[in-house]
């Protein structure tokens, strides 16, 4: 087991004027599970490729424990990768693909057996040691790709979106397997997904990529609950945050009728900057409804004296999940319309064209400077 350390890594490749990563920083702990996210293009699979040795790094330095490895081979780095596409030898049994990279390196048979036998049991892949691959499931191809994995006892896995070949219910169940295996085996792990729900669901922490610039790097709990700029925010979280740009008012923030109470060192920054606006995240589930078709629904719209309180919103479409349901709906701000998700309570579903009036919860706003996308305070 081991530290994994990336010191201002960088990558340029050939005939490029841009850093496909840039100066990565990151510190990965002993025994840690670290995922890196991000859209396409972000640098997720070359920043690994630089950790296993199979793309060259132009500046900086990486680290495995305290071994500077920026310069090995990718076989002296004591790494072990699973790839999106695994691979798997046809002509061999599940056995033999497991023990494949101990018999290339020398290691007696019946260590192998043993090895292969050890895994498989905590793969439950024993009654399939036999097998050829082309006589498995996908799912169960993926966890002898694993084993290839496990049985070399590396220092540090690394793996390349090791789910996307499954379809949506198996690769539930795996994240889960492998989240859990890696948490039994404590071997460091850097895993690579576009997948946010994965990253989220699977990762000790999550490492938020864009450009090749690390945007954020944070628990889920804490990546969820105060990204750092405009691009996590938006990223993070499915539905995703509902992101509003609003006029700065006194003491707040307008936000349609109301003016919704904001962190005052926020609004000075923004101020300091000479912003008028800054841009609002409030989170489908944090949406108070304040009115519903000129009912009123909670005391809050009692701030109100002709026009209802807060923001309305028309409803457009009722996602139905049984306990909430999330209501996409616009909103008009600035003269514009906007796209705006809000959950609701199950049992009190508005209708198509209904006219629901949002106010956040209190202290559930997220400000960020419209111009820089940076956070502004908490
Ligand atoms: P991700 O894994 O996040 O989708 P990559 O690490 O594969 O992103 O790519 C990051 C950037 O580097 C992209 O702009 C991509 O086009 C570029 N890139 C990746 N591989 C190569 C390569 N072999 N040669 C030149 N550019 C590359």
């Amino acid at each position: 087991m081991a530290t994994v350390t990336y010191d201002q890594a960088t990558r340029i490749y050939p005939g490029s004027d841009k850093p496909a990563v840039d100066k990565l920083d990151i510190a990965i702990e002993d025994g840690e599970f670290l995922v890196l996210v991000g859209p396409s293009g972000c640098g997720k699979s070359t920043s690994l490729r630089m950790l296993a040795g199979l793309e060259d790094v132009d500046g900086g330095a990486i680290r495995i424990g305290d071994r500077d490895v920026t310069h090995l081979p990718p076989k002296d780095r004591d790494i072990a990768m699973v790839f999106q596409n695994y691979a798997l030898y046809p002509h061999m049994t599940v056995a033999d693909n497991m023990g494949f990279a101990l018999k290339i390196a020398g290691v007696p048979k019946a260590e192998i057996r043993q090895k292969v036998e050890d895994a498989a049991k905590i793969l439950d892949l024993t009654e399939y040691l036999g097998r050829k691959p082309k006589a498995l499931s996908g799912g169960q191809r993926q966890r002898v790709a694993m084993g290839r994995a496990i049985v070399r006892e590396p220092q540090v896995f690394l793996m390349d979106e090791p789910l996307s070949n499954l379809d949506a219910k198996l690769r539930v169940q795996t994240r889960t397997q492998i989240a859990g295996l890696q948490r039994r085996l404590g071997i460091t792990t850097v895993y690579v997904t576009h997948d946010q729900v994965e990253a989220m669901t699977m990762g000790d922490r999550v490492a938020v990529l864009k450009d090749g610039l690390l945007q954020q790097i944070d628990s889920p709990r804490s990546m969820y609950d105060r990204p750092a700029n405009l691009f996590v925010a938006g990223f993070i979280g499915s539905p995703a945050m509902n992101l509003i740009e609003v006029p700065i008012a006194d003491g707040g923030v307008k936000f349609g009728n109301s003016v919704v109470p904001v962190g005052r060192d926020a609004l000075a920054t923004a101020a300091d900057k000479g912003d008028t606006t800054v841009t609002v995240g409030v989170r489908p589930e944090h949406f108070e409804i304040v009115e519903q078709n000129g009912a009123a629904v909670a005391a809050l719209s009692k701030a109100s004296s002709d026009a209802p309180a807060g923001l309305a919103v028309t409803v457009n479409v009722v996602e139905e999940l049984g306990a909430d349901a999330y209501v996409y709906g616009t909103v008009e701000v600035g003269g514009a319309p906007k796209d705006l998700v809000v959950r609701v309570n199950g049992r009190q579903v508005p209708e198509k064209g209904a006219t629901l009036h949002v106010v956040p919860q209190p202290g559930e706003t997220h400000v960020f400077s419209t111009s820089s996308g940076e956070r502004l305070a908490d």
